[in-house]
């Protein structure tokens, strides 16, 4: 095919990378599911009959206490201490920077092994707080209104990655427990969101592996419904991610036809609308939850007409259902305009009075830079032309 615009790559063709430790490096504890950990402390001469104890012993440190340092594991032998910090470490990606909004929104760059960046973001809101974290440095996808998508480097984060951005913000917050004190049960990172940069499915092994460690009730213990997975529709792992996650779904819907989807989200070509529901019609069964969450992106006389809520409402019959409208958010070169205020409430109402939560995101923490899809770490700014991004997006140039 020579048609440039279908060129764009909307297969994972990239692998997580460090893959091997350098000699003699002290290899990172944090992200290893219970399985793998036991693994690692045999391999560095644990007893068999000690492991599962050493493992509970050290998952509690870890990820309860959010200690980072073997000596403190008071309840561990002092050589068996000795022998954990020759081996092992228990190490987070580096925060670069961190801004803070006006409205209280926090957005951290953070750098990771490869001199790699990513960003995640904390919104606190009345009853929660969000974490929304990053799965890719970038995203091969292109969906042509997205900031991450003209990044061009691309790598998959691996699971102690993933796993570190929540360990970070709970630093950052001050959320660990102080031994001794009353359980205190309001929690500041009361939900993750995978939503930050690239596209989650395409990273499963290592997303999956994380939300494990996340979701283990002796450490982190986040409920597998306080977790939302948003993909682009990459329809083969959304079974997998019901069975093997179990978590709450999410899905960058956003069109109600395959021609404009296929300029918006460029993995419309592989995966079409009617295959791409049929998978989410099975989502709740598989996973045992609830409504899917349908983020629609308000796009100015692209997609917010009423006839598109209309077919949007027919679209989605049958499937339990919250539509999340996303007010457009700009960026610098980005080739559409956010919607009408009076427009999106109207299409909202539409929705609204068809049976359905509709939802309008605020965005959050736009002076900074924090809102969805403006995600783009500061160093990777090698950004396509405006005109680039315009002939992506079938929008002529
Ligand atoms: N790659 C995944 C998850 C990250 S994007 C996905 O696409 O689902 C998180 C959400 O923000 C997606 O629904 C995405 O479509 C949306 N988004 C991207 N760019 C945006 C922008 N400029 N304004 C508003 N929402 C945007
Ligand atoms: Fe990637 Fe999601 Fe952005 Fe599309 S919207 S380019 S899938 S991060």
């Amino acid at each position: 095919m020579t048609d440039n615009s279908a060129s764009a790559p909307i297969t994972q063709d990239v692998v997580t990378i460090p893959r091997r430790l350098p000699e003699g490096a002290r290899r990172n504890l944090v992200g290893l599911t219970r399985e793998q950990l036991a693994a690692a402390l045999i391999e560095a001469g644990t007893p068999e009959r000690q492991v599962k104890m050493r493992t509970g012993q050290i998952w509690q440190w870890i990820y309860h206490w959010g200690v980072r340092d073997f000596a403190a594991m008071t309840n561990l032998g002092k050589d068996y201490r000795a022998l954990l910090a020759e081996r092992f470490e228990i190490a987070l990606p580096e925060v670069v920077t961190r801004q803070v909004s006006v409205d209280g929104t926090r957005k951290y760059l953070l750098r990771i092994a490869g001199g790699h960046e990513v960003e995640m973001v904390y919104i606190p809101e009345e009853n929660r707080g969000t974490l929304c974290i990053s799965s890719q440095v970038g995203c091969t996808l292109t969906c042509s209104f997205c900031h991450t998508g003209t990044q061009k480097l691309v790598r998959n984060l691996t699971a102690a990655e993933i796993v570190g951005q929540v360990m970070l913000a709970r630093d950052d917050l001050g959320e660990w427990p102080r031994p001794g004190a009353p359980k205190d049960e309001t929690r500041l990172v009361s939900n993750i969101v995978l939503m930050g940069m690239g596209e989650p499915l395409y990273n499963f092994d290592n997303v999956r592996d994380a939300m494990k460690v996340v979701m283990d009730g002796e450490g982190l213990s986040l409920s597998r419904r306080r977790i939302t997975l948003s993909t682009s529709g990459v329809v083969p792992e959304i079974a997998r991610c019901a069975t093997e996650i179990g978590c709450l779904l999410a899905v960058s819907f956003h069109a109600t036809t395959d021609e404009v989807r296929d300029r918006l989200v460029p993995i419309n070509r592989r995966w079409n609308i009617e295959t791409l529901l049929a998978a989410l019609r099975d989502y709740p069964r598989l996973s045992n939850s609830e409504r899917i969450t349908f983020e629609y992106v308000m796009l100015k006389g692209v997609n917010d007409s009423d006839e598109d809520a209309r077919r949007l409402v027919r679209l989605i019959a049958g499937i339990p259902a919250k539509i999340n409208l996303i007010p457009f958010n700009e960026w610098p070169g980005a080739p559409y305009e956010r919607s009408d205020w009076e427009r999106i409430e109207a299409f909202a109402d539409i929705i609204y009075k068809a049976g359905y939560a509709s939802p309008i995101r605020t965005p959050r923490g736009e002076d900074i830079m924090a809102a969805c899809g403006q995600l783009k770490s500061a160093t990777e700014r090698a950004r396509k032309s405006r005109a680039e991004i315009a002939a992506e997006a079938g929008l002529g140039g």
